[in-house]
């Protein structure tokens, strides 16, 4: 274990915490690799062209997506406005500085009733920001292609398509054929992949634009990657004159992105798999002999190369339910932060992709400790804890 591994966390009385939650914008999103803060902090001293900076950037998402072309902006949320923002507007400054009282008469997208989630904040309210409607389509679990056909016409700006844990995973369109159906109205598509490894597939099957988030699994600078079209690209870029002014993006975060893309290129994804591995099997080995705790290794829900380890709790035998012992969890020093949002269904899952050095032994022991000893139900509530949080929070 490293000797200062809290040293921060206790210069500024902030709670120390191991995230084995997954990629949370409530725990800082990414802890980013030597060159990536190296780049930022470089970025930093110096005056440079911005649209120099995102042509350089744009090289590189090139490279990483197989896309035409690409750019840089403030989250995969902004993404998505400025996405559909251009869509709308094209290349035009007047129509873009109109936006969000004018939205022009191509101002709907057309989205699965199945795929509006929330990811910190409605996905609604990423695309209501330009001025633009949205049109639903389907119903939570399940959509034909005809309800698809049928919402393409004349008003239609794009069609989006969202990939995560957090939509329906039944009963959708598949990709493909959203596109297919899509191209035959002449309608663009947007895919919203934030948070999937998968960097060309989306692309390769026809999407127009890709979004990504910066912050997740390429561990960047907060930011969000625009990938796509060329004349896409520009047009949602150009949306910085307008409601992209308050998305702006750094040069610290676009060269701290870039030097993380490269690093993604030409990481060991082997070693980064079998280390995660190691990391599974000591938890469960640890978890392995207590009353009413059955630990089992599980695959992503959208086939990204992840697995977890679900934790799922007989509440008889174990003296407490999944929901009271994630919460206990979060109260060790350090907290440990784990994915609890299915807990309902009896079990929560942890995430190795953001362990750092020396903190897979401070899980092993905080989960016997925690699930030998069962709990009470305090702060068992993950579902309107969010916003208690919010609602909490003083202002200093
Ligand atoms: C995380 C996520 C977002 C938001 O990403 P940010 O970069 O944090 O804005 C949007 N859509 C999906 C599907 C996500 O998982």
């Amino acid at each position: 274990m490293t000797g200062n591994m809290w040293g921060w966390h206790d210069a500024n009385g902030f709670t120390r915490l191991i995230n084995v939650s997954g990629t949370m914008t409530s725990l800082g999103g990414s802890v980013t690799g030597p060159a990536a803060q190296k780049a930022a902090a470089d970025a930093m001293g110096h005056f440079v062209k911005m649209h120099e900076l995102q042509e350089h950037a744009g090289r590189v998402i090139s490279r990483l997506t197989r896309a035409e072309a690409g750019c840089v902006t403030a989250s995969a949320s902004a993404g998505i406005s400025l996405c559909v923002a251009g869509c709308m507007t094209g290349l035009d400054p007047s129509r873009a500085e109109a936006l969000p009282a004018d939205p022009g008469p191509r101002d709907i997208v057309v989205a699965q009733a199945g795929h509006l989630c929330h990811y910190g904040a409605p996905i609604e309210t990423a695309v209501g920001l330009t001025g633009g409607r949205l049109r639903v389509i389907g119903q939570s679990t399940l959509c034909a292609d005809h309800q698809l056909e049928g919402a393409l016409n004349d008003s239609v700006a794009a069609a989006l398509y969202v990939v995560s844990h957090h939509v329906v995973h039944y009963g959708q369109i598949p990709f493909a054929r959203f596109v297919e159906i899509a191209h035959r109205a002449g309608v663009p598509v947007i895919v919203d992949a934030a948070s999937e490894y998968d960097l060309t597939g989306f692309i390769e099957q026809g999407a127009d634009l890709a979004i990504y988030s910066g912050h997740k699994f390429l561990s960047g600078p907060t930011s969000g990657i625009i990938a796509g079209r060329r004349d896409l690209v520009r047009a949602a870029y150009l949306q910085n004159i307008g409601i992209g002014r308050g998305m702006k993006v750094g040069k610290e975060s676009i060269m701290g992105l870039v030097a993380a893309m490269e690093d993604w290129m030409s990481r060991d994804a082997a070693t980064i798999r079998a280390a995660e591995r190691a990391a599974l099997d000591e938890w469960q080995a640890a978890v392995a002999d207590l009353p009413g705790v059955t630990a089992r290794i599980v695959p992503d829900p959208t086939n990204n190369p992840l697995d977890r380890l679900q934790i799922e709790i007989d509440p008889r035998e174990a003296g407490a339910n999944a929901a009271a012992f994630a919460a206990a969890l979060g109260r060790q020093d350090p907290a440990i932060i784990v994915r609890d949002h299915e807990v309902e269904l009896g079990y929560f899952q942890l995430d190795p992709c953001n362990l750092l050095p020396g903190q897979q032994s401070l899980v092993a022991e905080a989960l016997r400790n925690v699930l030998g000893a069962g709990t009470d139900q305090a702060g068992a509530d993950p579902r309107n804890g969010a916003i208690r949080a919010y609602l909490e929070w003083a202002c200093g």
